[in-house]
């Protein structure tokens, strides 16, 4: 058995092969860039206007309206002390002009534009290269596109990324007493809900490349099921069978594999019997069978190998400190994640703890972090991992 931080290690000092590939930014959401970016020419392209009103020259009384410039336009209008021209939001600075007169602080009367305000150089001109330089650096290599990523390499004109490609991912559920929605259930049987809760936690982080399969607790039809999928997939998911129950084969099935052991139990609740290791380009998780311990160990342990696997430059859940909004005990001596709600008030840890429950997991926004024994009191710190 290790401890949270040398499992979490073992998996941080692992170097997954990851490959390249290009594609359209608008297919990019939640990829990794493997290249820097540079701006090629300055952010805004050129001075222009931040608001709908008049450009001015001069500091004058009155002025001349002499034109129009629309977004879009590119009129060239040569402005002189006391000229004006109706100028719109985004549309380029006429030359001459050095500040912008927003509408609402202006009165027209016979074709003069009298200022409500005193007009002041540089006023509501958004400046060439004020948000980017030409050659500053966008983002760097393994900086993970979000929507606003892809907004600013469009308004570069940029058609083409390179990007890490996405592991391909096989969930393998076990258990002969699983049995899918549809079915009729038996006395014994459950619904099997691990490979759902797995999958939408994936595909939320846009992994899409994913395959599924059940089979039951019998070591012959595991080995076999896992030397298949080890064949063909980067990361091996597999729920249940890993513990130390008679009809738990997961353990021996990869031993007989060749699957090399990177660790084996953690030093926690819930998901003590969590297996992590790897063979040739492949990883492999034993995630515990039970629900909640099988979503904190992906949030918690698979996720940061995600990360890595799909070149981020950061691995691992956003961590912060809340305060306690209530007393709480634990009694626990393994360190524990708890299922919680945070606010803006503080943390709250709900009720239905157990290994099994999800229900309190499905009404959390973090997982709690205490790794000893002890009493909290209302308003104490305690470390939340901030789960999606
Ligand atoms: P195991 O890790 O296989 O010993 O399973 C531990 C507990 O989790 C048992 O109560 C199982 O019935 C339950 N369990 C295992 N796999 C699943 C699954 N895919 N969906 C829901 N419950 C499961
Ligand atoms: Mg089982």
């Amino acid at each position: 058995m290790v401890e949270i931080e040398e499992a979490l290690n073992r998996i941080c000092s692992q170097k997954p092969e990851i490959k390249k590939t290009t594609q359209t930014v608008t297919q990019s959401l939640g990829y990794c860039l493997a290249e820097d970016i540079y701006a090629p020419f300055p952010l805004p392209p050129f001075d222009n206007s931040a608001m709908d009103g008049y450009a001015l020259s001069g500091q004058v009384e009155s002025y001349q309206i002499i034109g129009e410039v629309a977004a879009g336009s590119n009129a060239s209008i040569q402005l002189k002390v006391g000229q004006a021209v109706r100028i719109f939001t985004g549309a380029r600075i006429p030359e001459g002009a050095e500040s912008v007169l927003m509408q609402e602080k202006s009165r027209v009367e016979n074709g003069l534009l009298y200022p409500l305000e005193i007009p002041i150089p540089g006023k509501h001109i958004r400046r060439q290269g004020e948000e980017l330089r030409t050659n500053s650096c966008v983002f760097e290599s393994g900086h993970l596109l979000n929507a606003a990523s892809l907004g600013i390499l469009s308004s570069f004109g940029i058609n083409h990324i390179d990007v890490w490609q996405k592991p391909r991912i096989h969930i393998l559920v076990t258990g002969n007493e699983l049995i899918q929605a549809g079915e009729v259930r038996q006395p014994g049987q459950i619904y099997e809900s691990n490979r759902t809760t797995l999958k939408a936690a994936l595909e939320r982080s846009g992994f899409l490349s994913l395959r599924y399969s059940h089979v039951h607790d019998d070591l012959e039809s595991i080995r076999q099921e896992i030397s298949k999928i080890l064949e063909e997939n980067d990361l091996l998911l597999i729920s249940g069978g890993i513990s130390v129950g008679d009809y738990d084969f997961v353990q021996k099935a990869l031993q007989e594999n060749q699957v090399q052991e990177v660790f084996y139990k953690v030093n926690q609740k819930p998901g003590k019997p969590l297996w992590f290791g790897k063979k040739e380009d492949c990883f492999v998780f034993g995630l515990p069978g039970n629900p909640a311990s099988s979503l904190t160990c992906f949030y918690m342990f698979v996720w940061p190998l995600l990360q890595m696997m799909q070149g981020a430059n950061n691995a691992g859940l956003p961590k912060i400190k809340a305060k306690l909004q209530h007393s709480f005990e634990i009694k626990s001596e393994r360190p524990v994640f708890l299922k919680a709600q945070l606010n803006s008030d503080g943390v709250h840890i709900l009720d239905g703890q157990g290994s099994s429950m999800i229900y309190s997991l499905a009404h959390a926004n973090a997982l709690v972090f205490l790794n000893k024994e002890a009493q909290f009191n209302p308003g104490d710190e305690v470390e939340c991992y901030l789960i999606p």
